[in-house]
């Protein structure tokens, strides 16, 4: 398991990674029809095998939760895809059964000891274990916690969900199967950033990726952290901030939320808790004369 500390002492907050998967899931050449050869070349030192399967050419990404315990406080970011979650279009991750939750209880938090649930926007990799199936019906798998969402997001989603001509379930479904439920049991704090949560944590808008994607910044004592969410999905988006993902609400907003967190990652020597980045899967932001580079293990 990995864990990282931010802060000193006993003020300082424990932050561990809850895995969920870690594949080689896509041609990277699919994902990004900028990387050439040389390119590939020019990186190879570092891709394999955290990043990248020299084998088959695929990009590695993980998916995974981030348990951050701080000052009393159990907080989750991100729910991956949870188990039970029809996604056919999605092979990888669809009806997952995973050790999840023991995972989650290894790092020392069972699902009612959770307080807060943070998305950093409602994916369907990130929503997933926001519910679990029980006796037929999506109830709330952290019985206890707030859920804080992304209300510009979510409005997004639940104006896409009641549009008749909509075909296809919204997000495979996922509006439906791990969003409403937690708001319509009144679980979730809608938040439109910036918006501080607590002394620690500070909720600002980074969208592009989706309508409402948002980053958490954490400062404790002075030491920072930013949990950047899909701001980015790879470190080759470092080198280059112009490379999109190709699912995004916004291209262009995309990019200048990437170079914006960028910037503020480099600036403040904050730790950075991406959402899909491979092994170690935190690490630093450091500027150079020609952009950005990442200091990841
Ligand atoms: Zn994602």
């Amino acid at each position: 398991m990995s864990v990282f500390t931010v802060g000193e002492a006993r003020n300082a907050a424990k932050i561990a990674r809850i895995e969920e998967t870690y594949l080689p899931v896509y041609r990277a050449t699919d994902i990004f029809p900028e990387f050439t050869g040389e390119i590939r070349a020019a990186h190879a030192h570092w891709l394999a095998p955290g990043h990248f399967d020299a084998a088959t050419g695929f990009i590695k990404l993980s998916v995974h939760s981030w348990l951050m315990q701080i000052g009393g406080n159990k907080i989750l970011i991100d729910c991956c895809c949870g188990n039970n979650k029809a996604r056919p279009t999605r092979p990888f991750w669809n009806m997952l059964d995973t050790p999840y939750l023991d995972r989650l209880a290894a790092a020392g938090a069972r699902p009612e000891e959770i307080d807060y649930v943070m998305c950093t926007h409602l994916h369907h990799d990130h929503v997933g274990w926001n519910t679990r199936l029980n006796d037929g019906r999506w109830v709330p798998t952290f019985p206890n916690a707030r859920y804080v969402i992304s209300k510009p997001d979510f409005e997004y989603y639940r104006k896409l969900d009641a549009d008749p001509s909509s075909t296809e379930p919204v997000e495979f479904g996922t509006f439906r199967e791990c969003v409403l439920p937690i708001v319509d049991g009144g679980r979730a704090d809608l938040v439109t950033g910036p918006h501080r949560l607590n002394e620690y944590l500070e909720i600002l808008p980074a969208p592009g990726h989706s309508a409402g994607h948002v980053v958490f910044k954490l400062d404790v004592g002075g030491a920072r952290a930013v949990f950047i969410g899909d701001v980015l999905h790879h470190l080759l988006q470092v080198y280059y901030p112009h490379w999109n993902f190709p699912k995004n609400s916004d291209a262009e907003e995309a990019r200048a939320s990437r170079r914006m967190v960028l910037e503020l990652c480099a600036s403040t020597g904050a730790l950075v808790f991406p959402g899909h980045v491979g092994a170690p899967f935190a690490g630093h932001i450091e500027a150079t004369d020609k952009g950005f580079r990442p200091r990841f293990g």
